[in-house]
């Protein structure tokens, strides 16, 4: 991704693709005192722009990194790599990170906060499972406690067992994994959220050890919206057997069908196509 034409917005400007580049004592690099956003942009428009924003704000606060942009800055400056890029149909990265500066030990206070912006072509997140469903592996490590990490920032350092379990998992010819949380409940993919149905109703994890996917809101709204219950509870690993369809939400992902997870099989069924079309209609809407 590094060597190409473009434009990428950093500290302000934008400046050439292959100028985009961080010192080697970058302490985010060090100690993953990074927090990021993935979004996707629809014919022109990304799709809950702001909120993306707005969670880059909030996760920098949880992470004590406050970042020096407002949400209508941050806005500008996608607006801006979008224009430069000529993309009208693309995905974007918004990272924040502690830079190189007075501090190389843990603490980083003295070292500025810097931002950048990027957005590339970027098609569908699991190849092509939103036809016959993916293929899970569950992850050997677990979503962490919110008391160990704070769970609900989409920070760099709560990816590192993401990385390694999805390589697992295409290591054994899955396209991603299914981890538990801290307590043993089903809890989300490596990067998207998960869904199941049963009987007609829908089954969510609680999303409190687990990133509260903007997808995930979206998703349980539009459900609702067609009069299908939705149940936000603990899920128990056993259940997976008794579930009839699964599917993932992410940006990245957006509505994703599942057709295995580990020895578990899934449909993809009806509810599920309808799910994954309503979605993709209204992103572009
Ligand atoms: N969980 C994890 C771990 C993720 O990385 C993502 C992707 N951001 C999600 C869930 C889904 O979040 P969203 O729908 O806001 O993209």
């Amino acid at each position: 991704y590094d060597d190409r034409d473009g434009k990428i917005w950093m500290d302000g400007q934008l400046v050439d693709w292959r100028d985009a580049n961080v010192h080697i004592l970058t302490h985010a690099l060090h100690y993953a005192s990074s927090v990021f956003e993935g979004e996707r942009l629809y014919d022109g428009k990304i799709f809950l722009s702001r909120k993306h924003s707005e969670r880059l704000l909030k996760s920098g606060e949880m992470m004590d990194m406050p970042i020096p942009y407002s949400v209508d800055e941050i806005e500008a400056a996608k607006q801006a790599v979008v224009e430069a890029n000529d993309l009208t149909n693309a995905y974007v990265r918004v990272v924040a990170w502690r830079g190189a500066g007075e501090d190389m030990g843990v603490s980083s206070a003295k070292n500025p906060v810097r931002m950048a912006v990027a957005a590339w072509a970027w098609g569908d997140y699991y190849g092509d499972a939103k036809m016959k469903g993916a293929k899970l592996d569950i992850a050997k490590w677990k979503r962490p406690s919110p008391e160990t990490i704070p769970t609900a920032a989409k920070a760099a350092g709560l990816y590192m067992i993401c990385t390694m379990s999805k390589h697992a998992a295409e290591a054994k010819g899955c396209s991603d994994a299914l981890f538990m949380d801290y307590r043993g409940y089903v809890a989300e993919a490596t990067g998207a959220n998960v869904f199941f149905v049963k009987d007609g109703e829908v089954h969510t994890p609680l999303p409190d050890a687990i990133l509260n996917g903007l997808t995930r809101q979206t998703v349980i709204g539009m459900l609702k919206e067609k009069g299908i219950t939705v149940h936000e509870r603990y899920i128990m690993p056993e259940e997976l057997a008794d579930f009839e369809q699964c599917w993932l939400t992410g940006s990245a992902a957006e509505v994703t069908p599942v057709g295995q997870i580990g020895d578990y099989m899934f449909e993809v069924g009806a509810l599920t196509r309808d799910i994954s079309e309503s979605y993709e209609k209204l992103v572009r809407s």
